[in-house]
């Protein structure tokens, strides 16, 4: 496809906006079958050195900060694995005193349980994403967030375009598979740098694409930025399967937070991916990355209840094996 066509599907609407999801979707069913990969994300810290406008956890928020210790999070690996999981996410804000706790983390858990790991923990030097890698972690998720780099300066006042793609490149070289994404509908974005958001994938070949719209967040700057637009969102997730083909792409909780039952039509549009959260309720509310997040109020149980009722309502079947990105 070339660009200008990119930018036009991005904007279908109706009986072509159908047409393209339902190609997106004979594509994924073609490479992952009915199935829906599922994965356990645990929120494990809200703390963070960085300042990204968006975000409900950015630094400059006086918030309740929370980070749990390694007992508590090994707890709740295990009661994850239990449940079935074979993928655990790992996700905190970016905050380095940390990093050797998930090293022993990684260490201790692979000695005795059968679970893949992905990390999303923020930019590193190569150094670190290695002790990790070392450690047994798999795969590793940076969102890019935009490729605009004006944006992206604009929306980051203390972090560097080029520093986040060396970690992404350094994630790609030490084997890991690697995941990066976007949010879209951000302010001052365009139907053009969401095409090019799309080109760097296709370009760049990464393993999954965590993509998501933009939700405002009533303590930060962009407080006031209107709604994303849910069509462009789901077009954005099929041209993204129409276009890398075989990456893993999930259906993310901020689309469920944007419309009700969207993750469902995500599910038929593209995406074969979903991450139940199973962070304990009480922590939760500290980790409210925007305004209503879902699952808020919800115990693990319940949130996995509800994911799996999204694939149902997709008319898919859950899958809990690891599901790596298939070479196909
Ligand atoms: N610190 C790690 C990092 O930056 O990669 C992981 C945690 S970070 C909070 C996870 C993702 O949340 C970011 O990549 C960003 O895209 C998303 N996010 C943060 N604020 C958001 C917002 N207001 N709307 C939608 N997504 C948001």
């Amino acid at each position: 496809m070339k660009k200008s066509e990119i930018i036009e599907s991005i904007g279908l609407k109706g009986n072509n906006a159908e047409n393209l999801r339902s190609k997106a979707n004979n594509i994924t069913e073609k490479i992952y079958g009915n199935k829906i990969f599922i994965r356990g994300i645990i929120e494990f810290s809200n703390k963070c050195i960085r300042d990204c406008k968006y975000c409900g956890i950015r630094k400059s928020i006086k918030m309740n900060r929370y980070e749990m210790d390694y007992k508590t999070i090994m707890v709740l690996i295990k009661s994850a694995v239990k449940i079935g999981y074979k993928t655990i996410v790992l996700q905190s804000g970016e905050f380095p005193v940390h990093d050797d706790m998930i090293t022993d983390i990684i260490k201790e858990s692979k000695k005795e349980l059968d679970t893949v790991f992905t990390l999303s923990l923020g930019e590193r030097d190569e150094q670190i994403f290695k002790k990790w890698r070392n450690a047994g972690a798999e795969r590793y998720l940076i969102r890019i967030e935009t490729t605009n780099r004006q944006l992206f300066k604009n929306l980051h006042p203390d972090d560097d375009y080029d520093t986040r793609i060396e970690s992404l490149k350094a994630l790609k070289k030490l084997g890991f598979e690697t995941g990066t994404g976007v949010m879209i509908g951000l302010p001052n974005q365009t139907d053009e740098d969401l095409a090019n958001d799309i080109i760097f994938f296709q370009k760049n070949n990464f393993d999954m694409y965590g993509v998501g719209p933009f939700l405002p967040h009533y303590l930060t700057p962009l407080k006031n930025a209107s709604i994303t637009n849910v069509d462009t969102v789901i077009n954005f997730v099929a041209l993204m399967r129409i276009l890398t083909i075989n990456a893993n792409i999930p259906a993310t909780t901020s689309m469920g937070t944007l419309r009700k039952g969207l993750r469902s039509e995500i599910l038929k549009s593209g995406a074969n991916v979903i991450m139940p959260n199973h962070t304990p309720l009480e922590y939760r509310e500290d980790y409210m990355l925007y305004d209503n997040k879902i699952g808020v109020q919800s115990e693990p149980d319940d949130t996995l209840k509800m994911a799996l009722c999204d694939i149902e309502k997709a008319g898919k079947i859950a899958s809990f094996e690891k599901g790596f990105r298939s070479r196909i």
